[in-house]
């Protein structure tokens, strides 16, 4: 089952990934930028904001430098304040603390604030291609539906289960695609009101199908 959700979902994304600016790079700041912006923000505004920023602040030294009000009238209209002002102050850590650059590993990213569990996963599989699994609502969503398939999905227990077989369905090799796979999958076609279950190559196998996700409470 492990096997067949990995090539499922390797095979979906090849034809269906989509084209995104984050996805043509590997440097940690810049998927850092992108992964905050779409912590509560859709992709289509996302965009033009993540290339203006990056425009503006091409580096972390560069965002430390910046003055905080500045840094948060650039930010506009995105909309939740606490996000540009924590990715300063990632960025002045970053420079008092690493030279300007953010560390690969799992407890000193973590032990940025800011930095949790999913921002330090995307960061290690997508900028340092570390086997490292990721689980955002998104995520959880596609990895409940598929192998838990009924039960309380926002469960303490659920969330650490999920985590586990995050871990678990990793592949060794493309961790880059299989992660932002799980995601696209989940916002395109898992998704958290009427979800393609027609048009899903998970279907045969999902545990959720049967009781018709679509009725699920969120
Ligand atoms: Fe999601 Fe439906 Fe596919 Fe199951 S069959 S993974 S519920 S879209």
């Amino acid at each position: 089952m492990r096997r067949k959700f990995r090539r499922r979902l390797l095979d979906w994304y090849k034809r269906n990934g989509r084209d995104l600016p984050w996805r043509r790079t590997r440097n940690p700041y810049h998927i850092l930028v992108s992964e905050v912006m779409l912590q509560q923000t859709q992709v289509d505004r996302v965009v033009p904001k993540y290339q203006e920023w990056l425009e503006k602040y091409p580096t972390l030294s560069a965002l430390a430098a910046a003055a905080e009000a500045d840094v948060t009238t650039t930010w506009r209209p995105l909309g939740y304040n606490i996000r540009p002002r924590r990715l300063h102050a990632i960025a002045r850590e970053s420079v008092a603390r690493f030279g300007g650059e953010l560390p690969s590993d799992d407890e000193t990213l973590r032990s940025f604030k800011g930095i949790g569990a999913y921002t330090a996963g995307a960061v290690r599989s997508f900028a340092f291609g570390e086997r490292a699994a990721i689980v955002d609502t998104n995520v959880a969503r596609v990895l409940f539906r598929v192998f838990v398939g009924s039960g309380n999905l926002k469960s303490h227990a659920t969330r650490r289960h999920l985590w586990s077989v995050s871990e678990t369905v990793l592949p060794f090799r493309h961790v880059f695609d299989f992660n932002q796979a799980l995601m696209d999958f989940g916002a395109t076609i898992c998704t958290a009101r009427k979800p393609k279950c027609l048009l899903c190559p998970m279907r045969p196998d999902c545990a959720a199908y049967p009781h018709n996700p679509a009725n699920e409470r969120h």
